[in-house]
């Protein structure tokens, strides 16, 4: 049997910041393109024009492109259905609000948000469901034409059918059947001129032949409608997809404002512009939310690529998923140790830069095999790594004094590390750590003792990546001067 390819889109509304659930929208929609041979595309819906956030279209699209989710059309790239920014298509969508007029699928409404607020008032005060109560439903089209003509202010609704019921059908979730008596009379076009959601979205995903709809599951409420407009201009339906819902680390409830950011304290975030700055992959960041929602193990790693292929729709779950921030953690560390050596060296290159250090490329790429086992985010090369380029280290005076002894007798442990050193004309770890241990087994000291004067005096910290590789790796003469410094401080002590 030969796959159809999928057109498939994300479709994100500018008006905040990229988060979690929108990335795995656009990632599964982005494998089912891939998948099938189809086209990803990126559709900017911003025709609520006070929701607009100024950049919010920026960061989607530099979103997508850090995830990796490279769109085939959009708004920057252009493409054979655009223009892919709503309101750049008003024209569109108000012919085809003509069609329905003229075909009695929907009917211009002059009432005013004054009457509106009213009606819901005075429903809401009888414990009844706010809806539209039909006023305009039954105006006779020549009445209508000459309000409009006289330059009264309308929109239009779509003419829910009153009888019967509609039967609407997620690929997940199966037939969804509701009474037609209980749908409302929603406005498709507004007073100024520009569509709402549940008309321009549909006239896209038709004119663009996207061929798998993929949206978060709170548009199930309007769903019925969306297929009876599709339906009241006789196309086919695409293939409807209601993901799942992201729930907080509890499982009650979605994440608030408040938890977001408490999140950020711990060094988490659920939106994507944090990510990269938090030291996440794009690899890891998608391996995780992709696996929220997506019937596969719970443990598998997989790269984008191995996502494609085993990629279906039938195994999308529609229960929702509470966020893991620890698996968020464990599949960023797998990235890591998957990554080639010189592929992590430029990503952690940013991270060292942030912190004001000039990274020696050499010696980059040397010290990440010592520390490359020990990085769960990026930026941990910093607690690990810093060392390694700094000019000289500042050793905390009391944690150069070993357990169990004193300033003098650390001291001597640095007059002897000095010593051992000295004596070798390379310190290959090979050869600088057997006459460490003879020096262990001979003075009484214990190897923590040693190790760790050693470890404080090199590298100015208590834990580091395995000793003597890293002081091969900084080189005899600047160790030797750490350990210098290191005496004069036990000295003075
Ligand atoms: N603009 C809608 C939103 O951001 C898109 C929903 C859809 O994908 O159709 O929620």
């Amino acid at each position: 049997m030969s796959i159809q390819p999928a057109r498939t889109r994300f479709a994100p509304s500018p008006t905040g910041h990229l988060h979690l659930g929108g990335a795995r929208t656009a990632l599964y929609a982005y494998l089912l393109a891939k998948k099938t041979g189809g086209q990803f595309i990126l559709r900017i819906e911003d025709t609520d024009l006070k929701r607009t956030v100024p950049g919010a279209e920026q960061e989607i699209m530099d979103g997508l492109r850090w995830l990796g989710l490279n769109y085939d059309e959009g708004p920057d790239i252009g493409g054979p259905y655009g223009p892919y920014r709503q309101t750049e298509r008003r024209e569109i969508y108000q012919a085809h609000a003509k069609t329905l007029v003229d075909n009695g699928r929907a009917y211009p409404c002059f009432c005013t948000t004054e009457r509106l607020d009213k009606v819901r008032k005075e429903q809401m005060d009888r414990k009844e469901n706010p809806r539209y109560d039909g006023t305009c439903r039954s105006l006779a089209p020549d009445e209508a034409a000459k309000r409009i003509a006289n330059g009264e202010a309308y929109t239009i609704r779509f003419k829910m059918p009153h009888d019967g019921v509609t039967v609407a059908h997620d690929h997940l979730r199966g037939d969804i059947t509701i009474e037609n008596k209980q749908l409302n009379d929603q406005v498709i076009l507004k007073t100024d001129g520009l569509p709402t959601y549940h008309l321009a979205a549909m006239v896209d995903d038709h004119e663009m032949k996207i061929t798998h709809v993929m949206r978060g599951s709170e548009w199930l409420g309007t769903f019925p409608l969306h297929v009876n407009i599709v339906r009241a201009f006789g196309w086919d339906e695409p293939t409807w997809i209601h993901l799942s819902v992201f729930l907080k680390p509890s499982g009650k409830g979605k994440m608030s404002k408040r938890e977001a950011a408490d999140a950020m304290k711990d060094g988490y975030s659920i939106f994507v512009k944090d990510m990269q700055d938090l030291g996440f992959t794009p690899e890891g960041v998608l391996n995780w939310c992709g696996l929220m929602g997506w019937g596969v193990a719970e443990d598998d790693v997989m790269t984008t690529a191995q996502m494609v292929e085993r990629f279906t729709i039938d195994s999308l779950t529609p229960s929702p998923a509470a966020i893991n921030f620890q698996r968020l953690d464990h599949f960023n560390a797998t990235h890591i140790r998957l990554l080639t050596t010189e592929d992590l060296a430029a990503r952690l290159k940013p991270y060292f830069a942030r912190e004001g250090l000039a990274v020696k490329d050499d010696v980059l790429l040397k010290m990440i095999p010592i520390i490359r086992e020990r990085l769960t985010t990026l930026d941990d090369c910093i607690s690990f790594g810093a060392f390694f380029f700094k000019d000289e280290v500042t050793p905390n005076p009391e944690e150069l004094i070993a357990k169990g002894l004193d300033a003098k007798q650390s001291a001597e442990i640095a007059r002897k590390a000095y010593e051992l050193l000295s004596a070798q004309p390379d310190i290959s770890h090979e050869r600088s750590e057997p006459p460490f241990r003879y020096y262990v087994e001979a003075s009484g000291f214990n190897a923590g003792q040693v190790f760790g004067v050693l470890r404080v005096a090199v590298t100015g910290q208590k834990v580091s990546p395995p000793l003597f590789e890293s002081m091969e790796i900084i080189g005899r003469d600047v160790c030797l001067k750490r350990v210098q410094n290191a005496i004069s401080i036990l000295e003075k002590m």
